[in-house]
């Protein structure tokens, strides 16, 4: 029940995995015949993710993962483009891999707009639009919260970075392979994805990059990724990555159905039967898999014991910033008290998700609140 925080590895992508970790080893930036293989299935993957979000092979940089994509568009725009100009604007929901480059980039002399959020988390695209001055060279916006799962007005942000001809970067680590992401609709410049939040291995994810925007190497080194982000190509990690991709997205449509479903159903008995809840995030525009709950007087990290003994995993916030005691900046953000933000669990499902399961996470928390509530 914690599907945000990372999936399982589908069988496909393991399967498809394995020959490039077992015999079909070779380098791919090698010159013999047995590299040359292994670089034209990276390359055929490249092709591939590239048509999901309707951008062209050479716009797609393979990556570490979700955190390397924020650092890499952050970091890598402003010192392309920072000479003179040092204004930069994100909001204030953002993941820490943007928010925490954000604050370095401010250390170097940066001004960074954080720009806030209605009850329901969603971008104050008043607010975007007037911070706007002639400085600025980046807008960094997410396409959908990691916590509170809302979806943001992605389109209408490029638009407005489009008229201002300010560069767009999108994380779009919950939402590539879970709703429909297009570069040139969305007008996005950059764009951040993970493969562990689909299906995918750890530690492998892509950056698009829109072309014609020459920023300069990440990762200096040989000329692996046009000498954008040198180092040897992960291959197994990427030829999972792609196998994932290919899964989820031939079954998109299915999956947003059936996870609406179910998700609807979890909140509907939430707020019915479990006493003193509330639903974080806005009630429509939200990831199929996400719910968000403030319980009064459970404290989440308390709950989330609990419920750990009773085999259901959740999440008080995001994966990253379980080990805070600082309640979640994004349930400041949309107006939640201290105790109200520590006094929350986030619920998110996947495909292999079942009513039972939800059945059983429902019951086991309608016990233990009532449990807490009883002063155990
Ligand atoms: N951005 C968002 C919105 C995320 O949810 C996460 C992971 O939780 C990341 C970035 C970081 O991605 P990764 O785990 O691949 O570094």
């Amino acid at each position: 029940m914690d599907n945000a925080a990372t999936t399982i590895l589908a069988a496909e992508a393991k399967r498809a995995m394995i020959p490039f970790l077992d015999n079909k080893y070779a380098n791919p930036s090698a010159s013999y015949e047995f590299a040359k293989e292994n670089k034209k299935v990276i390359e055929g993957g490249r092709s591939i993710l590239a048509k999901m979000i309707n951008a062209s092979p050479n716009e797609i940089i393979f990556t570490s993962g979700g955190t390397e994509g924020d650092n890499f568009a952050v970091k890598q725009v402003c010192e392309t483009f920072g000479k003179n100009r040092k204004h930069i604007i994100t909001s204030k929901i953002e993941h820490h891999a943007v928010l925490n480059t954000c604050k370095k980039m401010e250390e170097k002399g940066f001004k960074v707009s954080y720009i806030g959020v209605n009850k329901y988390g969603r971008i104050n695209l008043n607010e975007l639009e007037k911070s706007i001055t002639k400085d600025t060279i980046l807008i960094s916006v997410m396409h959908a919260n990691n916590e509170i799962g809302t979806i943001e007005q992605t389109e209408r942000i490029g638009l407005i970075a489009k008229k201002y001809g300010v560069l767009f970067h999108v994380d779009a680590v919950q939402t590539f392979c879970h709703i429909p992401v297009d570069v040139r609709y969305m007008n996005i410049d950059l764009l951040s994805t993970s493969a562990h939040k689909f299906n995918g291995p750890k530690g492998v994810g892509f950056i698009f990059v829109r072309e014609g925007i020459n920023v300069g190497s990440f990762m200096d080194g040989g000329m692996q990724e046009n000498g954008i982000r040198a180092g040897t190509s992960n291959v197994p990690g990427i030829v999972g990555m792609v196998e994932a991709a290919k899964l989820n997205y031939k079954s998109m449509a299915e999956n947003i159905k059936r996870e609406i479903a179910l998700r609807n159903y979890l909140i509907r008995r939430m707020v019915t039967e479990v006493p003193g809840v509330t639903l974080n995030g806005h009630p429509i525009y939200r990831l199929p898999n996400n719910a968000n709950f403030t319980i009064k007087g459970v404290n989440g990290m308390v709950l989330l014991v609990m419920l750990d003994l009773k085999g259901v995993c959740i999440s008080t916030a995001s994966a990253c910033s379980q080990t805070s005691k600082e309640p979640s900046h994004v349930l400041k953000a949309i107006g939640l008290s201290d105790e109200d933000a520590m006094n929350t669990i986030r619920i998110t499902l996947s495909k292999d998700i079942s009513k039972e399961d939800i059945d059983y996470t429902v019951n086991t928390i309608k016990s233990e609140v009532a449990k807490i509530y009883k002063g155990y």
